[in-house]
């Protein structure tokens, strides 16, 4: 039988993961990025000898990424080493309060009780009920294709679901299980690893705090990016073509079967298969789709503004990450998605990998990535007195939250805003994990990997099932290289 042609638009982590594990079925691949570099929003940036990560920090589920080494005939041991973070990471309350977070549980049951002795049970029937969430999920949800209309009678995994409590309101169900205003905070933050507020999402979003502590947070040594590099090394020996600055901006079809994409240079693309790696509406707007609209404002996930930051001066007493909380979280996620305004006072999370990683940093000093949530909105609204003033309320929540004094070490500084993630990966609003997942439907009904209508087309990254977050990302590629395996190769 013939070669499938298989043509990829976007080289993010979810178009790299589908072409390695598509080549290795014996597909010819092409991926084709508008961007300069590889690895969509898992990238990188250097100056003056300090390398830093622009995207992700921070990995959980490591072995889902080990299995895609594994798909492409490798080992991820062979290419880099996965540190398990210990401590995880450190909090700072406005009150004063301060302490690590660590997934020791002995350690950790110490910090709950000195928080409030109450909490400790708590704290157990919340990860009891996100262990209860990933059993259920880990073999259907995750790993398969969203339920088609005519089998959600037949969702036999959901009979199993703790209903009640799993449905509800995410910040309700954490309040019901923390009396600690402290862990109360803590706890809240795991929606915006999916973009979201606590305030709006439901509570099965709990799987990530019981996934992070049962499993741990974990870093490729070297940084993030020595993952994208990796699974470039093996793009090449797979004979992938990777071509860069290839935007797409049309898909042609016939007769509802997918013929080939067109790229902006006018550059023809002939392909049995289309794998859509961008903004799954964009592919609608590449198809010509009639009222096809990039994503609307009102369904986007947080954006984020990001400070890389470069110090002469090395902080042996910082971790790897730290959290420093606004003083109202309520009005902090009401101002960004609400207000669509950057908060008055954000929450700042701050990663110092050279804290364990020496590699990043031309010696002495320390490479820092600041970030706060942001509003995805539309472009041009960071102006250069508007990036001023929201720096201006990072320093203060960090000086107040106990972080050092650094204004006078800095010799590198990069700022990354939402209009600049939006045109660096096509991402309308630089939505980072495209739409937000508030409501049980944004969560958990994402579109489809395979199109519904044309013949051939299919979608991988985090703007489809399952969802945002690189380990998510991997498991939409393997979902999808599945369906690509069943439609068009069995
Ligand atoms: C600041 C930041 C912090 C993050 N922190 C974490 C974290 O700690 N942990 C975690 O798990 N996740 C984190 N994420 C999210 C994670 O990076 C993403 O979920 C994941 O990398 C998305 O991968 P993807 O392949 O779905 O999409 P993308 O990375 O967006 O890749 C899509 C690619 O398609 C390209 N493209 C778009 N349109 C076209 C076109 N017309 N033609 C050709 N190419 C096109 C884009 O340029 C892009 O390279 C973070 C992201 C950011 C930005």
């Amino acid at each position: 039988m013939k070669r499938k042609d298989v043509v990829i638009i976007g080289g993010g982590l979810g178009g790299l993961a589908v072409a390695l594990r598509l080549a290795a079925s014996g597909c010819n691949v092409t991926v084709c990025e508008q961007g300069e570099s590889f690895g969509g929003k898992m990238n990188t940036w250097e100056s003056g000898g300090f390398r830093f990560d622009t995207g992700p920090s921070l990995i959980t589920m490591p072995w889902i990424f080990a299995e895609l080494f594994e798909a492409a005939g490798s080992r991820m041991e062979d290419h880099f080493d996965m540190i398990s973070m210990h401590p995880l990471s450190f909090y700072s309350f406005d009150d004063g309060t301060r302490f690590t977070y660590t997934t020791d549980l002995p350690l950790w049951l110490e910090t709950v009780k000195n928080l409030e002795p109450k909490d400790v049970n708590g704290f157990f029937a919340f990860m009891k009920l996100g262990a209860r969430l990933f059993e259920i999920s880990k073999d259907s949800f995750l790993r398969k294709p969203p339920f088609a209309a005519p089998q959600l009678r037949d969702m036999s995994a959901l009979r199993h679901f703790p209903v009640r409590r799993a449905w509800g309101n995410y910040a309700k169900v954490v309040a019901s299980h923390f009396q600690s205003p402290q862990l109360q905070q803590l706890y809240n933050r795991y929606p915006t690893y999916v973009g979201s507020s606590p305030y709006q999402t439901p509570a099965t979003l709990l799987l990530i705090p019981y996934l992070e502590f049962a499993f741990n947070g974990w870093y490729p040594k070297g940084g993030l990016y020595r993952i994208v590099e990796s699974l470039l090394e093996l793009a090449q020996s797979h004979k992938i073509a990777l071509l860069s600055k290839a935007k797409v901006t049309g898909i042609e079809h016939q007769s509802g079967q997918v013929k080939a994409v067109r790229l902006e240079n006018g550059t023809r693309l002939s392909a049995d298969v289309v794998v859509a790696n961008c903004e799954a509406e964009d592919a609608k707007v590449m198809l010509n789709e009639q009222g096809a609209i990039r994503l609307k404002r009102q369904d986007r996930s947080m954006s984020g503004l990001v400070f890389l930051i470069g110090v002469k001066k090395t902080l042996p007493d910082l971790h790897h990450h730290q959290i420093y909380f606004s003083a109202d979280y309520k009005q902090e996620f009401s101002q960004l998605f609400d207000d669509q305004q950057f908060p008055d006072d954000p929450t700042v999370y701050v990663n110092c990998p050279s804290r364990n990683d020496r590699s990043v940093v031309p010696g002495e000093g320390e490479a820092l990535f600041v970030m706060a949530n942001a509003p995805a909105n539309e472009s041009g609204e960071w102006t250069e007195s508007k990036i001023a003033e929201a720096r201006r309320r990072v320093f203060r929540r960090l000086r107040r939250g106990g972080f050092p004094d650094i204004e006078n070490n800095i010799v590198i500084e990069d700022v990354w805003t939402p209009d600049k993630i939006a045109l660096r990966y096509a991402m309308p609003g630089g939505a980072i994990y495209g739409t937000h997942s508030h409501g049980w439907q944004k969560a958990f009904l994402r579109p489809p990997n395979k199109d519904r209508k044309y013949r051939g087309l299919y979608y991988v990254g985090g703007s489809t099932h399952p969802g945002g977050g690189t380990p998510t990302v991997l498991l939409s590629a393997q979902i999808t290289a599945d369906l690509v395996q069943k439609y068009e190769l069995a």
